[in-house]
């Protein structure tokens, strides 16, 4: 970039140090900015500099870095994320998540492009950011508030300002591995959440129950008019690529994926139930019947969220806003086919600050373990957990978020929970370094197996690489080829580097001609600059930071695995019926994987590709 005024950045960050109550304003690197523009890339830049290999994630010596991209909070559409990386209590390596809404917009709004936050406060605090005015206060009449009643308190303290607060629930607070941090008024107009990894947790052990952050000024982008030019321009091919979005949310892909026989039903044991069950599940079922309004991000016209109540009687007075993934983890996963219980479960989740994917995940899982005869009521205070039993749903997830009765048990995760049950039930939990596995049957399309073994934070489809489209939905290489597979995975996951980095969401990208082939005419015309290089080799640059920092953490090829289920048992059913990842089919994919990476074959970063992409 290399020009003194900043378009696009605020050049500073703000750090707070929680046990020293000590603030320090600092400027960011202005090489950091050019070589990993900003959001997951510059967060991940910190993490490296600062996270020790030894840190414990729930010590005092663990940090929430929190960074904005360049696009945060701008005109340009999906520009509204915000990404938060940390030492991962669910996983004990680095993590990454990102949230939506208006968190990282009101960052940038109070003049900052990032927060780290280290220490432990020596008791109940939140920060507010208002513009120049940051302050630790006591927040001791917040510890124990449900996520919804906190964010009230907080957003109160604002008057007639505008702003908006990230908190933690009851989970955060107990120190749940799978708690996390929900921003806006969560499962309401507005809302997203920092949902993975188990951040509400490192939140809490930092004794910080929220983060309200409100300012007034706007972020100065260097061709406005050329830029409201090119989003004019653009905007048919933004209707185009997303209209599907707007309609029916990430709701579309329940009938796609279960139509094409990959998506995973009871903790992955089949992919097929009687017609009139899925049938419930259908997008168009949730888009008549339980949608009572369309949400969205700041100023994104696509309003993906899906605002949603229960249609009977039961529960009627709950409010929430599933995804394609929970209402898998709180549907399908637990044999659970009727929204309005799936609805009311994610409002649970969301009222105690769960991530709802792996909240729903380890109950399907309980329940498995539950039919085979593992566990039974007495093991269970009492819970019968047969896959379908909704009322079972509920309860358990109420149980997690207050750490209670066998909610005690799934609280930390699938693998803690298995090595807690015992009976060598670590074969039926499905994840991947600790990260329980999401709604895509991965013995379906091999790409996905491979995305999941190798993303920067255990199984996850949006850091591994989302495969759907290129292996499935607009098929450009066969779903069980097994050559090809690792340059796909590799070019997904780049791209998604470069767009996190951006503070982008990934759902507009291709009407901001954001694709394989990127032209960063957006970015030049927010920041002033062209960038000096390709922003592929930026994604790729972030990939291997994150890589990088994997392997001073211990992480090799043996960590690179997929549960051993999927690799010796066939699907049992439907279009997919009889594949099967075997060991031969995974290591031929994961070696040409890390030779297109040119990483070693135990799956190290080289020096030659160091050296290639500049890294530290
Ligand atoms: S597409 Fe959806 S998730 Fe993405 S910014 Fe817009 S409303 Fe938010």
């Amino acid at each position: 970039m290399g020009q003194e005024k900043l378009y696009g950045y605020n050049g500073k960050i703000i750090r707070i140090n929680l046990s020293k109550e000590k603030l320090t304003f600092e400027e960011v690197p202005r090489k950091w900015l050019d070589k990993y523009l900003g959001g997951r890339g510059l967060a991940a830049r910190y993490y490296y500099e600062e996270i020790s290999p030894y840190t414990s994630p729930l010590s005092p010596e663990n940090k929430l870095i929190i960074m904005t991209g360049p696009l945060t909070g701008t005109s340009v559409w999906g520009s509204s994320k915000a990404h938060i990386v940390t030492k991962s209590p669910l996983t004990n390596i680095y993590t990454v998540s990102n949230a939506g809404g208006h968190f990282g917009a009101y960052i940038k709004k109070a003049g900052y492009d990032g927060i780290i936050i280290e220490g432990r406060a020596s008791k109940p605090s939140y920060i507010s950011i208002i513009d120049d005015e940051v302050k630790i206060s006591n927040a001791e009449d917040l510890w124990g508030l449900k996520i919804n009643e906190a964010h009230k308190v907080l957003l109160d303290k604002l008057g007639d300002n505008n702003g908006t607060a990230a908190c933690i629930g009851p989970a955060g607070e107990k120190l749940s591995r799978i708690a996390s941090v929900l921003v806006d008024f969560p499962g309401s107009r507005r809302g997203g959440s920092f949902g993975r990894g188990g951040i509400g947790a490192v939140m809490g052990s930092k004794n910080l129950k929220g983060i309200l952050v409100s300012g007034s000024k706007e972020v100065e982008v260097a061709e406005p008019d050329k830029l409201s030019e090119y989003l004019r321009s653009n905007i048919s091919l933004l209707r185009e690529t997303t209209g599907y979005h707007t309609k029916y949310g990430t709701a579309q892909y329940v009938d796609s994926l279960y139509e094409l026989g990959a998506f995973p039903l009871m903790n992955f044991t089949k992919t097929r139930v009687e017609e009139h069950l899925i049938a419930k599940l259908s997008s168009k079922v949730f888009r008549e019947e339980f949608v009572v309004r369309d949400v969205a991000c700041y100023r994104c016209p696509i309003a993906c969220g899906k605002y949603a109540r229960p249609s009977s009687e039961y529960q009627k007075d709950l409010r929430s806003k599933p995804e394609y993934e929970t209402i898998w983890s709180f549907g399908p996963q637990c044999g659970v086919f009727d929204y309005n219980y799936i609805i009311a479960a994610n409002n649970f989740a969301d009222d105690y600050g769960l991530d709802g994917i792996s909240t729903g995940y380890v109950i399907g899982f309980s329940m498995e373990l539950y039919e085979k005869g593992i566990l039974d009521r007495g093991k269970t205070n009492g819970l019968e957990l047969r896959f379908g039993n909704e009322e079972a749903l509920i309860e358990l997830t109420i149980q997690i978020g207050e750490r209670r009765g066998f909610g005690e048990k799934l609280a930390d995760g699938a693998v803690r929970a298995a090595q807690s049950i015992g009976h060598n039930t670590e074969y039926y939990a499905m994840h991947v370094k600790g990260m329980e596995l999401t709604a895509y049957e991965p013995r379906a399309f091999y790409g996905m197996g491979l995305a999941y073994a190798t993303s920067s934070r255990g199984a996850c489809h949006n850091i591994g690489g989302w495969t759907i489209r290129d292996e499935l939905l607009k098929p450009k290489i066969d779903r069980y080829a097994v050559k090809g597979k690792g340059l796909l995975v590799k070019t997904i996951q780049d791209v998604r580097g470069y767009i996190d980095s951006l503070g982008l969401c990934t759902i507009p990208r291709r009407s901001l001609n954001l694709t394989d082939t990127p032209s960063p005419e957006v970015l030049k015309f927010v920041t002033g600059v062209e960038p000096n290089e390709d922003l592929n080799t930026i994604g790729e640059r972030v990939y291997n930071l994150e890589r990088m920092i994997l392997n001073r953490e211990g992480v090799r090829r043996r960590d690179d695995m997929l549960p051993k289920r999927l690799m010796i048992e066939p699907i049992p059913d439907g279009p997919a019926k009889g594949h099967v990842l075997s060991p031969e089919i995974f290591n031929a994919m994961l070696d040409e994987y890390y030779a297109v990476r040119k990483w070693s074959v135990d799956g190290v970063v080289s020096e030659d590709i160091k050296t290639a992409l500049n890294l530290p």
